[in-house]
């Protein structure tokens, strides 16, 4: 990425989350510069400002001052910092362990540049597989931090499924670092929606939750109602990658009142995990029948046998 600062993607080790704080810092002022999104042509759902965003992180890169290192000792002693998946004790928070960190399989480059899968040997920007020629998605690029196994299954379930919303601010600096391309060429930020039965038992949806931090931390327009599930869809779990596609197909859709904030726009598709990539697929088709200039697929984790690259 000519022009780009050297990439601290993958990080070495647990405490480089500043660097990508810092990474997120970049990405807001090379997007918008000084103006914020707001000057950029507008961000109707974004919770806090890009300068707020800004300041939040140059005070994270400068240190905290008297009253926070206060504030911040108090309440370490009330709620000493754990691992987020084991639960040890260690320095800070919102980071790991090294026996946790050890357990994560970043997805490193070089990757092909459509399915975001790790490819054998390095041919060059732009390369992409053998199964993205053969079978070429629906999105443009699909990227994801780490593979589904380890220790990024256990954070990935305890968002989902065990309402551990204090692993989201991790996981949302990884997603902006592992996705930095694709974060510098998106102008609004879209969660894959969950179906409405599973929101009301889960009264969250995981990959919203990962989207507004997206938003958040690199200043893109976030939206979450999007896209809607136009019919209900069976569980994806055991199904074949066949039986996935015809189980999603046409099963998204943008409302026609939000077409007109798609149309012509480069959007950011954020899901939890991709297994073979049918239901991002499938949202990308609704997307791009809306309009949609672009669609880019970020992703906690990736289900990739190194053998069998999936298409
Ligand atoms: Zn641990």
């Amino acid at each position: 990425m000519r022009g780009l600062p050297k990439s601290k993607w993958p990080p070495r080790d647990g405490k480089s989350s500043l660097a990508a704080l810092n990474s997120g810092a970049f990405l807001a002022r090379k997007r918008f510069g000084a103006g914020g999104p707001e000057a950029a042509g507008g961000c109707e759902v974004s919770e806090t400002s890009l300068d707020e965003n800004t300041d939040q992180l140059t005070a994270a890169t400068l240190g905290p001052g008297l009253f926070r290192r206060v504030f911040t000792a108090l309440s370490d002693l009330v709620m000493p910092p754990v691992c987020l998946v084991c639960r040890t004790p260690i320095g800070s928070h919102d980071a790991l362990c090294a026996g946790c960190w050890r357990e994560i399989d970043f997805i490193r480059p070089p990757l092909c540049d459509r399915l975001g899968i790790p490819l054998p040997f390095d041919a060059g920007e732009g390369a992409v597989s053998a199964a993205a020629v053969a079978d070429p998605p629906s999105y443009d690029r699909a990227r994801a931090v780490a593979a589904h196994t380890g220790s990024m299954r256990t954070l990935v379930h305890a968002l989902k499924f065990h309402d551990r919303h204090d692993v989201r601010r991790l996981l949302g600096k990884w997603l902006v670092e592992a996705g930095r391309e694709l974060v510098l060429d998106a102008d609004v930020v879209v969660p894959v929606p969950l179906a409405r039965r599973r929101l009301v038992m889960r009264r969250f949806n995981q990959a919203a939750i990962l989207a507004r931090e997206v938003g958040q931390l690199a200043g893109i327009c976030y939206e979450p109602l999007t896209l809607e599930r136009t019919r209900a869809t069976a569980s994806q779990v055991g199904l074949s990658r066949g039986a996935r596609q015809r189980n999603v197909a046409g099963a998204f859709a943008v409302p026609p009142r939000r077409e007109a904030r798609i149309r012509g726009r480069n959007i950011l598709l954020i899901d939890d995990v991709i297994t073979t990539g049918s239901t991002v697929g499938a949202c990308a088709r609704a997307l791009r029948r809306a309009g949609a200039t672009r669609v880019d697929v970020l992703a906690l984790a990736l289900v990739t046998d190194r053998a069998v690259i999936p298409s």
